[in-house]
């Protein structure tokens, strides 16, 4: 009997589910490689609409994305999204990962340009025979693999976009390219995200675009984080941390009611559904997920 082919994630949300999703790292070590199952064997029973595996800076991590993401197709019952990027690699390195991709059952990857070897706000270094932004990967997977295509989105704009109008002109040059949906980088306040959605459709980029969802569990790591993207942690969000710095666990469930009010306002307003970055834990995206208002 004829198998039936699994739908990708673009059109699963363009059939107007609701999507949530995951979002993994390859650990670094046997201790890593646990914890991670563990996260995903417990995020597992709430049915995600897929979950999705980053791409190490530089390439570095090209097998165990691979593997990883081959390893959830064969023996979970989730979709994974593979990361893949532009980052030192010549076109042919690029087919050879999709054929990986494609062989393991991975039908889905999300085209990204990549961070720069020497990180997030390093200048960009081309690779001789390669690509150099994710409109040019997708036309490279497009013609390669047999795969739904998402792609990055930017709340405030990519921290290198010469403008806002810029930064959704490319998202634009994605999803001509064959973009089908984009996620965010973590959304910090729910009328960035509203922001983006505005400047996309009057663009003319239909595709759905996921918000990317972070607790802030720690304001100075999280701090940290977010300016490397050159950007602040909002003013009303700090006021409410800053009092429970010396309180461990009230500054933790403070961050949880923050990320879940954020989840909810965004799904009041129309988000097609949540990407959490989950960093490799299960704890904390749970309890985001069985606060909100909104069922998903
Ligand atoms: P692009 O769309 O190529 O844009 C990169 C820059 O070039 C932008 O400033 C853009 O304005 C500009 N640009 C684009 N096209 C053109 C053009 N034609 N002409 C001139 N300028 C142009 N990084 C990783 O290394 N691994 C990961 O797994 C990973 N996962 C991510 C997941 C999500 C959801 C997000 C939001 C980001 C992720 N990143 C990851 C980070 C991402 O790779 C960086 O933010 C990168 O700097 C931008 O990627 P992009 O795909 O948006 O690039």
């Amino acid at each position: 009997m004829e198998q039936e082919t699994p739908r990708g994630i673009g059109q699963i949300i363009r059939e107007g589910e609701r999507s949530f999703s995951f979002e993994f790292f390859p650990p670094k070590d046997e201790a890593g490689e646990a914890q991670l199952w563990q996260a995903i064997r417990e995020l597992e029973p709430y049915r995600p609409t897929f979950v999705s595996v980053t791409y190490g800076a530089g390439g570095t991590t090209r097998d165990t994305t691979v593997a990883i993401t081959a390893r959830i197709a064969r023996e979970t019952t989730m979709v994974p999204m593979a990361h893949l990027t532009c980052v030192g690699h010549t076109v042919d390195d690029l087919r050879s990962v999709l054929t990986s991709l494609t062989e393991s059952g991975v039908r889905n990857v999300l085209a990204l340009r990549g961070d720069p070897p020497g990180g997030p706000g390093t200048p960009w270094e081309p690779t001789e025979g390669g690509v150099n932004y994710a409109s040019e990967l997708i036309t490279v997977i497009k013609q390669n693999a047999d795969v739904s295509v998402g792609v990055a989105a930017f709340p405030e704009g990519h921290v290198d976009a010469a403008s806002l109008d810029d930064d959704v002109a490319v998202l634009r040059a994605k999803q001509d390219a064959g973009a089908e949906f984009a996620v965010t980088e973590m959304v910090l306040r729910a009328s960035d995200y509203f922001g983006l959605v505005e400047r996309a459709r009057a663009n003319g980029v239909d595709i759905p675009i996921i918000p990317g969802i972070m607790p802030i569990l720690n304001i100075n790591s999280m701090r940290r984080m977010v300016e490397l993207s050159r950007r602040e942690l909002p003013t009303e969000v700090v006021d409410r941390l800053r009092p429970l710095e010396d309180d461990k666990a009230g500054l933790r469930a403070e961050g949880i009611r923050i990320a879940t009010e954020l989840c909810d306002a965004m799904l009041d307003g129309g988000a097609p559904g949540l990407h959490f970055y989950t960093l490799n834990r299960s704890k904390a995206t749970r309890e985001i997920f069985e606060g909100l208002r909104i069922t998903v």
